[in-house]
């Protein structure tokens, strides 16, 4: 995928499971603009796992991405996005402001995802049992039941390991 291809203003949602990759591809492809469920909870509650500021969070990211989403500035969505009905709430935000949406699936093997949790700093670590609920939800989201969601365009981003 060519980030320097898509056409300015389109929302780039991340879809996967925790420990997918979702934030090392932002930092590896250098997109410029990154809005993180993660940093925002970090930066509300002082810890990016604490899921009790997760509402406050999405407030606030919502703000961002009508932000940038009016402006046609290009972002990064780096959230889990698992659940369908969060996804079509991205794609109706986007579609409001006549930008398309494309989504990025990151879906390592469960096992992988669960090597990489375990290698974290307690606080960021996701419970067994979400993370194998989250990466069943994003295994279901092919890219054919993602472009059937309205998503402009729908790719799995793999990446080595
Ligand atoms: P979360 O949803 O919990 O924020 P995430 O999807 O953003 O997770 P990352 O933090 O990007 O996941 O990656 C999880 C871990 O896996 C990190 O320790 C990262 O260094 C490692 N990792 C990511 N991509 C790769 C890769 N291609 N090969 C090896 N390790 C990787
Ligand atoms: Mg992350």
């Amino acid at each position: 995928l060519g980030i320097d291809s898509v056409e300015p203003g389109t929302l780039l949602v991340a879809v996967g499971p925790g420990a997918s990759g979702k934030s090392t591809f932002a930092a590896e492809t250098g997109i410029v603009t990154v809005v993180c469920l993660d940093s925002l909870r970090e930066r509300i509650g002082g810890d990016a796992g604490d899921q009790a500021v997760t509402p406050a969070a999405v407030v606030e990211q919502n703000i961002l991405l009508e932000k940038y989403l009016s402006e046609g500035t290009t972002l990064y969505l780096d959230s889990t996005n698992v659940e369908a009905r969060v996804r079509a709430e991205l794609v109706e935000q986007a579609h409001r402001h006549g930008r398309p949406a494309i989504a990025l699936r990151f879906l390592p093997h469960l096992d992988t995802c669960r090597a990489r949790n375990r290698t974290r700093p307690t606080n960021r670590r996701v419970p067994d049992d979400v993370l194998a609920w989250q990466h069943s939800l994003a295994l279901a989201a092919t890219p054919k039941a993602l472009l059937s969601e309205g998503f402009t365009a729908a790719h799995d981003i793999v990446t080595p390991l």
